[in-house]
């Protein structure tokens, strides 16, 4: 089985869907620095409050500093199990910086799972999701309802709209997809470790494909 796993795709793509089946699923830890800065943004650290200047205008935390927390977590203990990286690394010197952690800490990248989508379904995605406060766990007002309005099926937190959600930053956020995340999916293909998967086919569908190709 690959347990250093990698996941990218343009935002709005499932990776966050994703990494919470897998880690159920493959007993994986999942690391998603899009969680880590919303965590902070939240307990009102000084983190929180750099962090919340760039995500919610739809622009990139500053490298070193996503670095520096990518690091830290990754060289704990439980990541000895295996990890799920979602959201980094999203520029070019982030990636060199993961190659440089992961070979100090003895635990290479296995594979990088690429999730693509169309723009148009991005939009509709992105739009109509609403996330749980509590948990994270992501819903669509149309296509993953939860069971109770406003409510998380898995924590009963309340459910809202993420401020980088709207159609401005989105688009700021796509073209940072486009300029700066989108190139690594060659620098991975070079480096033989890129193995893209169809997003469009649905969730269920897509866990299925990529829980088996992982277990290969
Ligand atoms: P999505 O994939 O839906 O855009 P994420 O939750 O992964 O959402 O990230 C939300 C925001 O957090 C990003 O738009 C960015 O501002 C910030 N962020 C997350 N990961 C990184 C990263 N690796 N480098 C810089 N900024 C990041
Ligand atoms: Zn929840």
């Amino acid at each position: 089985m690959k347990k250093n796993i990698i996941l990218m795709g343009p935002p709005g793509a499932g990776k966050g869907t994703l990494a919470k089946q897998l880690k159920e699923a493959l007993h994986l830890v999942h690391i998603s620095t899009g969680d880590m800065f919303r965590d902070a943004i939240k307990a009102k650290t000084e983190l929180g409050n750099l962090a919340a200047s760039y995500i919610n205008r739809g622009d990139l935390v500053p490298d070193d500093v996503t670095i520096g927390l990518v690091k830290e977590r990754l060289s704990q203990p439980d990541c000895e199990a295996g990890f799920l990286l979602d959201g980094f690394p999203r520029t070019l010197p982030q990636a060199e910086a993961l190659e440089e952690i992961a070979k100090q800490i003895s635990r290479p990248i296995e594979v990088v799972v690429n999730l693509d989508c169309d723009n148009e379904e991005l939009v509709r995605r992105i739009s109509g999701r609403r996330v749980c406060k509590n948990c994270g766990a992501p819903y669509h007002v149309v296509t993953m309802k939860p069971k109770a309005e406003g409510v998380c099926d898995l924590c009963g937190g309340p459910l809202y709209q993420r401020k980088d959600d709207n159609e401005e930053a989105l688009k700021v956020r796509l073209e940072h997809y486009v300029a700066e995340t989108k190139p690594l999916l060659d620098y991975y293909e070079k480096l033989g470790l890129l193995e893209s998967f169809d997003s469009l086919v649905g969730k269920e569908q897509l866990f299925d494909e990529v829980k088996n190709f992982l277990n290969k």
